[in-house]
């Protein structure tokens, strides 16, 4: 799995280019503390274009499938991540600072952009705080159907075993 950096975003938003790629969940050390489990990838796409007021702009799509733990029942869940992300890059350390919640989200037009700390940044953006389960689906409401699946956690393994 290759490191792609971005090594001039001013000239990636103004040459509209775009990249795509897949990153290992267990490459991203900040995201995968907060997971059930660290398997799979997700796949982005970082496209660069100017915007309406003619502001150099990145967009940052990504997608895949993240193993969270409903804060319910404990147990995984799986979590349909959608990213979509529209950053501004601007050289104004000001505006940078700027915690206006209805600002655009903006990032330094620095050189050597990584875009692997880039798409996990945003992945951690857009997670929920508390994910749960939708309604009923929760080990313990759900009769506590067996999948026979071994977990990591082995404080979670006595869930597993609580007979009805
Ligand atoms: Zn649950």
């Amino acid at each position: 799995m290759s490191e792609q950096v971005v090594t001039d975003p001013l000239k990636f938003a103004r040459g509209r280019q775009s990249l795509a790629g897949n990153l290992s969940v267990a490459s991203m050390g900040r995201l995968k503390d907060g997971l059930a489990s660290d398997a799979g990838t997700v796949a982005y796409r970082l496209t660069g274009y100017l915007n309406e007021e003619g502001e150099p702009c990145l967009r940052c799509q990504v997608s895949g499938m993240l193993q969270m733990i409903c804060q319910r029942c404990l147990e995984p869940m799986n979590y349909a991540l959608q990213v979509d992300a529209v950053l501004l890059l601007t050289n104004d350390v000001q505006l940078l600072q700027d915690d206006d919640p209805e600002a655009p989200d903006r990032i330094m037009a620095q050189q050597d952009l990584p875009v692997a700390d880039l798409v996990e940044e945003e992945i951690l953006l857009v997670l929920p705080m508390a994910p749960l389960h939708p309604v009923g689906e929760c080990k313990a409401s759900a009769g506590l159907s067996e999948t026979g699946k071994l977990h990591p956690f082995a404080a979670l393994a006595r869930l597993k075993s609580y007979k009805e």
